[in-house]
C-alpha cells in the first residue's frame, strides 16, 4: 500500500528532474565562498525578493535564527506571535543563543497581533527595559497568508518605532501563490515590506534541504558569521543550492496544484458528522474532531496508509508527492472512520503502535 502523508510538506522527495540537476551542478567550497552553484542562487533569491545579499541556510530555523542574531544585540527584544515559529517552535534559540529576549503577543485566529498591543509593547529607552529592536511576522500562518493591509500596517508601525522587520517566510510562495497572477510579483509585494525575509526550498519547493535568508549585505555579513557559529559552514553545499535552483524554475506555480487538492480535501471532509474543517487557504487542512477522538482518527487513517499529524485540530498538508487519488483515499477513509461510530482501530486497542 503507497502511503500518503499528509504530515507535512517537507516528506517530499526530490524528483528525478532535480536529482539530476544537482548531479550536473559545479561544485566548489562555499565557506571559502566559491561555490558557484550557491553563489547563483544566493544571487537569484536576493534579486527575486529584492533584496541586497541572500545567504543559503541548512534550514529555515538556522535562517531565523541568524537573521535575529544579526538584527538584534545582547540584551534586544523582538516582538513575536505567541504562536509563530519563531518563538514556539525554534527550541528558544534566540534567547539562548542570541540572548535575545523575545516579547511574546497573542495572536486572532487568522494569527494577527492587535497593532495597539504591538506598540504597547514596544519598550521606551530606559534601563529597566530590554531594548525592542525587531518585529518578526510569519506568512503564510497556519497555512494562512497574511492580509497585504495588516502587513503594511505592522511594518509602518515598527518603522515608525526604529523597529527592524523580519518575515519568516517559509512558505511565503504560497502565500504569493495564493494571491492569484504572478507568484514573483506577489513575493516582491509581500517582501519589500520587510527588512529581511527568510525562504524555504525544502517545503512545498520540494527541495530537500535548505532555507535563504535575504536582506541587506551589511546584515547578511553579520549573519554569515553567526551562521559559521552554529555549525551551518557548508562545503560542496552546491549540490542543494542547485536543487533550490530547481524547485524556483518548477515548483513554484505549481503550488497551486497543492492549494486545489487541499480544496478537495476540505470539500470531501466538510459536513461529516464529527469534525469540523477550519480553514484550507493554502496547502494545509485543519480540522477540528470532536469529543477527543483525533488520536483515534489519525490511529485510523494510518492504518489506512494516510499519514495526517495534531490532537484536536488535525493538521493534513498537500504537496508534490500527493495526488487527488491520494486525497480521495485521505477522504474514503476519515468517512469509513466516523460511519464505523468513530472507534479505536484494533491495532491500538491492542497496544500495537500504529507508527
Ligand atoms: C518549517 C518552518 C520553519 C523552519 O523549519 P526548518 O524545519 O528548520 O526548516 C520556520 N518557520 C515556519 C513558519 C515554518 O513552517
Amino acid at each position: 500500500m503507497t502511503v500518503v502523508d499528509l504530515r507535512s510538506d517537507t516528506v517530499t522527495q526530490p524528483t528525478i528532474a532535480m536529482r539530476a540537476a544537482m548531479m550536473a551542478a559545479p561544485l566548489g567550497d562555499d565557506v571559502f565562498g566559491d561555490d558557484p552553484s550557491v553563489n547563483a542562487l544566493q544571487e537569484r533569491i536576493a534579486a527575486l525578493t529584492g533584496k541586497e545579499a541572500a545567504l543559503f541556510m541548512a534550514s529555515g530555523t538556522q535562517s531565523n535564527l541568524c537573521g535575529m542574531m544579526a538584527h538584534c544585540d545582547r540584551g534586544d527584544e523582538y516582538i513575536v506571535g505567541q504562536n509563530a515559529h519563531t518563538y514556539r517552535y525554534e527550541g528558544g534559540g534566540a534567547a539562548v543563543l542570541g540572548s535575545i529576549q523575545p516579547q511574546p503577543l497573542a495572536q486572532d485566529a487568522a494569527g494577527l497581533m492587535r497593532l495597539e498591543d504591538i506598540a504597547a509593547a514596544i519598550k521606551p529607552d530606559d534601563p529597566h527595559f530590554a531594548r525592542t529592536r525587531l518585529l518578526c511576522l510569519e506568512n503564510t500562518w497556519n497555512g494562512q497568508p497574511m492580509p497585504q493591509a495588516y502587513l503594511q500596517q505592522a511594518t509602518d508601525l515598527a518603522r515608525q518605532h526604529g523597529l527592524a522587520t523580519h518575515l519568516d517566510g517559509a512558505r511565503v510562495f504560497n502565500a504569493a501563490v495564493a494571491r492569484g497572477g504572478d507568484p514573483f510579483h506577489a513575493l516582491r509585494d509581500i517582501v519589500d515590506l520587510f527588512d529581511s525575509v527568510s525562504v524555504c526550498f525544502s517545503k512545498g519547493l520540494g527541495a530537500p534541504v535548505g532555507s535563504a535568508l535575504c536582506g541587506s549585505k551589511a546584515l547578511i555579513e553579520r549573519a554569515r558569521r553567526w551562521r559559521k557559529m552554529v555549525g551551518g559552514g557548508l562545503r560542496q553545499s552546491g549540490l542543494l543550492a542547485a536543487a533550490a535552483h530547481h524547485a524556483l524554475d518548477h515548483h513554484v506555480h505549481r503550488l497551486a496544484d497543492d492549494h486545489a487538492l487541499a480544496q478537495q480535501l476540505a470539500q470531501g471532509l466538510s459536513g461529516i458528522d464529527g469534525l469540523s474543517v477550519r480553514s484550507a487557504q493554502t496547502n494545509i487542512v485543519f480540522v477540528d474532531v470532536d469529543n477527543g477522538r483525533g488520536p483515534d482518527l489519525l490511529a485510523h487513517l494510518a492504518q489506512d496508509g494516510v499519514l495526517a499529524t495534531g490532537l484536536i485540530g488535525l493538521r493534513f498538508v498537500t504537496h508534490l508527492d500527493v495526488d487527488a487519488a491520494g486525497i480521495d483515499r485521505a477522504i474514503g477513509s476519515v468517512k469509513t472512520f466516523f460511519a464505523q461510530g468513530g472507534s479505536k482501530p484494533a491495532a491500538q486497542a491492542a497496544g500495537t503502535a500504529v507508527y
